[in-house]
């Protein structure tokens, strides 16, 4: 649609050109600013001209860019021990969208949106993602991306702070993994994305709880949990009144699902 409140789209080269004031807003992909009215939003800050790459491999794992298109992603080839590659292209599969979402959406856009349903905060989150991000006028800093989002549609920027990259560490991609969804309509959003990772020797059972639950949860095991540990470990971390409720899947609906999932992710690992 059009935003007939905006006079003016900057398209800064580096962060330092960017003067932030009330009334700017970071464009990504503009998959969710141009589908609703802003308005209180005059200006774009358009992402694109910073240049950042969109992948990077290093040693120690893999950096995103925040401007990073999900179709970048989607085509991305890791060096063969990454074993948990495959779970980036199931992630997207999950993401309720368009041909124009596909390949203009942003890693980083969709992550700043902090919806329950963000399959890139699913995908992150699973693979032990740090986020870097750049403050206006103050030193970097880095947030797991597990506690970047702190509820439905909130999280942790403070006004004018950018998400600049978002690390996936080299010991997360390599581990072995298993991810269920599940929507109430065959191409819906998600009622619950539920990843598991672990290591070869059954160590470091890592459990992902996304989607059923306003943020994502962790809930980490020294080794493969038995059945009843992972549902006693769900019970405890998770009372009723945690499930997210929404008319993509009642609370109660997506805590059945989640026990139900969880234990057959475990099962697959086991
Ligand atoms: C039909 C349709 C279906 C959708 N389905 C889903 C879905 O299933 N799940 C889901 O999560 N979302 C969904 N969305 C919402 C949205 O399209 C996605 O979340 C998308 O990934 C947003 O990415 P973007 O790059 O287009 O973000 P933009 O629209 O550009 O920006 C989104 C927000 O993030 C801010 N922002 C962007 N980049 C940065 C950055 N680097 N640092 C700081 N702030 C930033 C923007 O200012 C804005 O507030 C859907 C939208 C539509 C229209």
């Amino acid at each position: 649609m059009n935003l007939n409140t905006i006079v003016d789209v900057k398209r800064p080269k580096s962060f330092e050109e960017i003067e932030w004031r009330d009334g700017h807003a970071f464009l990504g992909g503009g998959t969710w600013l141009f589908s609703e009215p802003q308005v209180s939003t005059d200006t774009l800050v358009d992402l694109e001209r910073l240049g950042w790459p969109a992948l990077t491999v290093t040693p120690s794992g893999l950096e995103i860019a925040a401007t990073c298109k999900i179709v970048e992603l989607h085509d991305f080839k890791g060096p063969p021990e990454w074993r948990a590659v495959p779970l980036f292209d199931k992630c997207i599969d999950c993401f309720l969208m368009s041909f124009k979402i596909w390949n203009a959406a942003t890693v980083g856009g969709n992550i700043v949106m902090s919806l329950p349903a963000g399959a890139m905060i699913s995908l992150t989150a699973a693979l032990e993602g740090v986020c870097t991000l750049w403050p206006q006028n103050g030193t970097p800093r880095e947030v797991p991306v597990v506690d970047f989002v702190t509820g439905m549609h909130t999280n942790v920027l403070q006004k004018g702070e950018l998400l600049r990259q978002i690390f996936l560490p080299a010991s997360a991609l390599t581990k072995r993994f298993a991810m269920r969804q599940v929507s109430l309509t065959h191409f819906g959003r998600s009622a619950a994305l539920i990843v598991a990772t672990v290591e070869d020797n059954d160590y470091d059972f890592l459990l992902t709880i996304t989607a059923a639950t306003p943020r994502p949860v962790h809930i980490r095991f020294r080794k493969t949990p038995s059945a009843k540990e992972l549902h006693q470990a769900i019970n405890e971390r998770l009372p009723p009144d945690a499930w997210f409720n929404d008319v993509h899947g009642s609370a109660a609906y997506k805590r059945h699902v989640t026990f139900y999932l969880a234990e057959q992710i475990r099962a697959e690992l086991s």
